[in-house]
């Protein structure tokens, strides 16, 4: 008796949970139906799309199952479920606005407009300005080391910290490049290997804060020190890539790590007495600033520009600054070195 309870306890709470997982846009049982329709038929009203005719196709009986699935039936049910999610989409919010609604978000996400096929245009041109502007920052950084600043006598670097940052560097342009595949076009992949490369970017950035601020040149404790942050970031990514990808649990893993960096840097200006320490206020102040964005969501200006667009352009002259920091700190760690030495 008291399993049944529980059955029935548990069916009402997975079923709730799914409703609230919903976006309002995608429970309107009119979007429901015109998505249903569309696959279906392959056309909303007038307008009907070629991904959309697999079905067609035949079930191809009997075949290995990489005949029966093979890429581009896949890649044009991805084609026909992105095209029918617009095209009801659009209609929508069109009746939405003869009613004078505002908009409302479908699957997690805000009425963009497509340009050229491209969910979210204004997100993508600023993740490839923030990868651009990684590429910049990091190249100046090279020069700098290994041919402006004196090296050692095995054409070593005097700085210590020159590796780590070439390692954040790698990090960062994959980390923004998958952002722009993601922004550009939405599936389940695309998702994840963004959501994946953004979580490896904040753990080992927190690694990094707390290698430098705390001066940490030893290899044996960097490996101490990084080695559980490692396992926790590795097990992360295995859990929402394997597991479940839970919105909300990855958010605050997120927002965790970032503010963790955030307030380490901060303690650190405050007490390090860093020539440069201005710069790392300031991206400090602006990056937990924008981080609000990211909280406080709104919809997008024009159907281009909302809170997660204007929060990546954000980033792109904090990201200019943080490399001018990375340099300074590069050029103060040598003279300090080379004073030493005479
Ligand atoms: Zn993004």
């Amino acid at each position: 008796m008291l399993d049944r309870y529980v059955f029935a306890f548990l069916l009402l709470l997975s079923s709730s949970l799914t409703i609230i997982h919903a976006s309002p846009g995608d429970a309107d049982p009119r979007y429901r139906d015109c998505i249903r329709q569309c696959q279906e038929t392959g056309c909303v009203g007038p307008k009907c799309f070629p991904h959309c005719t697999f079905s067609s196709d035949g079930e191809l009986v009997g075949r290995p199952w990489y005949m029966q699935e093979p890429l581009y039936l896949q890649w044009k049910k991805w084609g026909c479920q992105s095209d029918c999610r617009y095209h009801c989409m659009l209609d929508r919010e069109k009746e939405n606005k003869l009613l004078n609604l505002g908009p409302v978000k479908y699957h997690g996400k805000w009425p963009f407009k497509r340009i050229y096929g491209i969910q979210e245009p204004a997100s993508v041109a600023f993740s490839v300005l923030n990868l651009a502007m990684h590429f910049h920052g990091w190249v100046s950084f090279f020069i700098l080391v290994y041919y402006k600043l004196p090296l050692k006598d095995e054409k070593k670097a005097y700085y210590e910290y020159a590796s780590l940052w070439h390692i954040y560097a790698f990090l960062s342009l994959n980390s923004w490049f998958w952002s722009a595949v993601f922004h550009s076009r939405d599936v389940d992949l695309t998702e994840k290997l963004d959501y994946s490369s953004v979580v490896v970017l904040l753990g080992y950035s927190l690694i990094l804060a707390i290698l430098r601020s705390f001066n940490v040149r030893d290899e044996a404790t960097r490996v101490m020190v990084s080695a559980p942050l490692i396992a926790f970031v590795i097990t992360h990514v295995m859990y929402i890539n394997f597991y479940k990808l839970d919105y909300g649990w990855n958010m605050t893993v997120c927002v965790v790590i970032a503010v963790a960096q955030l307030t380490i840097w901060a303690v650190w200006a405050g007490v390090s007495r860093h020539p440069s320490c201005w710069k790392l206020w300031l991206v400090v102040i602006a990056g937990g600033l924008a981080m609000l964005l990211e909280i406080y969501d709104f919809p997008p200006y024009e159907g281009l520009f909302d809170a997660h667009a204007i929060w990546h352009a954000i980033t792109i002259p904090l990201t200019y600054i943080w490399w001018s920091f990375i340099r300074d700190d590069a050029k103060f760690r040598t003279a300090k070195f080379l004073k030493k030495d005479k």
